[in-house]
Parts: structure tokens; C-alpha cells; sequence
């Protein structure tokens, strides 16, 4: 019993530890509750808005480390399934293009191209960042009439500007620098362009409870989860207003978001 006394005041002294010296990157809030405990994952969870993440955050070597390790399949130089990624991304395409007409398409966290390639077969002039060198080789070698950038939005960011469409799927769960991100996305949109975003659900009603059993829960490469209250907050932070939101069967969040003309 005193063991678990100690453990639970342990636990307090390390939350309270985390309070003096983190605070949430969407609402500044700077009490926390822990959210998840075991072996050396920590995740605690904003008292005000409900953001969870990784304490502590990774670092960008750990990144990069996680990089080298992420797109195993591609590394091989060969993605799996590929006429069914095509075919989702020609659907998604379609769905982008009830809101935007054509122009310059970019999509962060490309991949192997296939929601790029996709973007140019309806019209868009089309672009793909990412940060693993093997998925910008197969997206060159397949898919070579668009461009492509290898490396991190914030420095693409610092030379393009005047998309009028943005994609990012199940990216922005992966980074530790929220507004740093979505700010560099914000930035190469025109007033007016729309952004077409995925992430994982944590509060969504279909999430398992325990944790483990759910896919979107893979710590550290996951190191923030969203809900979609504050998911929004982030987006508007950033002159991003959210002004649809598609239907999720599965836990996740699929928004559209439009630049505000300022
Ligand atoms: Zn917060």
C-alpha cells in the first residue's frame, strides 16, 4: 500500500515538474494532467484544451533517427498496394475539388507521390515535400512530372508561396514543432486557398479504450494527439478556418480549412 502511495506521489512531483517548465503549443496552458505511464513513454494531456503529447518531445536527431527508420517498405524502393493508394488519392482529389478549381497543388508529407501524381492528372500543378529520401526517389522514378522537395515544409516554405490547394494526411501527428509547421504551411497558401488535413482522433467515439489497441497510438513516432476542438484552434491560430469536416467511421480527423484573406 505505501509502495503505491509513493508511486502516486511520485507521479504528482513529476506532473508538477512538467507544470513549471512546458506549456501547451495550441492554448499556453501550463498544468497538465498525465495522461499515460509505461516503460519510457510519458504522455500528458492540457488541463485546458485537451492536447496530448510526448513528454519530453523528440528532439530533431531523434527525428531524424525516426526518419531513417519510418518508410521502411520505401527504402526497398517499392510501395505496397500502389493502385489502391492512387485510387484513394484520385477520390480525395475529387473531394479537394469541390472547393478548389485548379492551380498549384502541394502535398506535405508526400510519400511515393500518389496524391500528387493524382493532383496533376485533375489539373493542378503539382508538388510534394518530404523528408525521406528513398519515397522523393520512387515519387521521381514513377511519378516525374511534378516536383518534388526533399526536406522540411519550414524550409520549403522560404521559397514557395501561392498554392492554392494544400494537402497533408497523417503527417502532423509525427512533429514536435506544431506552430513552427502549420505556420509554414499557412505561409505557402494564398488567401483563399484550402487546406486538406488528416490526423489521428484520440477523443473520437471508436478510439478503443485502452490506448495499446488502437492504430493511431504509436509512440514516439506519434509524439501529439489531437481531438477536434483543438485540432481547429491550432488551424485558426494560423488564419486557417475549418469549414467542413468529413465524416470519420474510423478514429481520425479529415478537415477543410481556407486562409483568411487577412
Ligand atoms: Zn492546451
Amino acid at each position: 500500500m505505501t509502495e503505491i502511495n509513493n508511486a502516486k506521489i511520485e507521479t504528482k512531483e513529476m506532473a508538477k515538474e512538467s507544470e513549471s517548465r512546458l506549456s501547451c503549443q495550441i492554448c499556453s496552458g501550463q498544468s497538465h494532467d498525465l495522461f499515460y505511464n509505461r516503460d519510457s513513454t510519458r504522455l500528458l494531456c492540457c488541463q485546458t484544451c485537451k492536447l496530448i503529447f510526448l513528454d519530453p518531445l523528440p528532439t530533431p536527431e531523434e527525428i531524424d533517427k525516426i526518419y531513417d527508420d519510418l518508410y521502411k517498405n520505401a527504402s526497398t524502393g517499392y510501395f505496397a498496394k500502389v493502385d489502391k493508394k492512387l485510387c484513394r488519392s484520385r477520390l480525395r482529389v475529387r473531394l479537394l475539388k469541390r472547393y478548389v478549381s485548379g492551380g498549384r497543388f502541394l502535398d506535405v508529407g508526400c510519400n511515393g507521390g500518389f496524391m500528387v501524381e493524382a493532383a496533376r492528372e485533375a489539373g493542378f500543378e503539382a508538388f510534394g515535400v518530404e523528408l525521406d529520401r528513398a519515397s522523393i526517389d520512387y515519387a521521381h522514378r514513377n511519378y516525374p512530372n511534378n516536383t518534388y522537395f526533399l526536406g522540411p515544409i519550414e524550409a520549403f516554405a522560404k521559397n514557395a508561396q501561392e498554392f492554392s490547394a494544400v494537402y497533408c494526411s497523417e503527417v502532423i501527428e509525427h512533429v514536435p514543432d506544431l506552430n513552427g509547421f502549420v505556420a509554414a504551411i499557412a505561409l505557402v497558401m494564398k488567401p483563399g486557398a484550402v487546406l486538406y488535413i488528416t490526423t489521428p482522433d484520440i477523443s473520437h467515439w471508436r478510439r478503443p479504450k485502452n490506448l495499446e489497441a488502437w492504430d493511431g497510438f504509436d509512440p514516439p513516432d506519434h509524439c501529439i494527439y489531437f481531438n477536434p476542438s483543438n485540432f481547429s484552434r491550432l488551424l485558426a491560430s494560423h488564419g486557417l478556418e475549418v469549414f467542413h469536416r468529413q465524416f470519420a467511421w474510423k478514429p481520425g480527423i479529415k478537415v477543410f480549412a481556407r486562409k483568411r484573406d487577412k
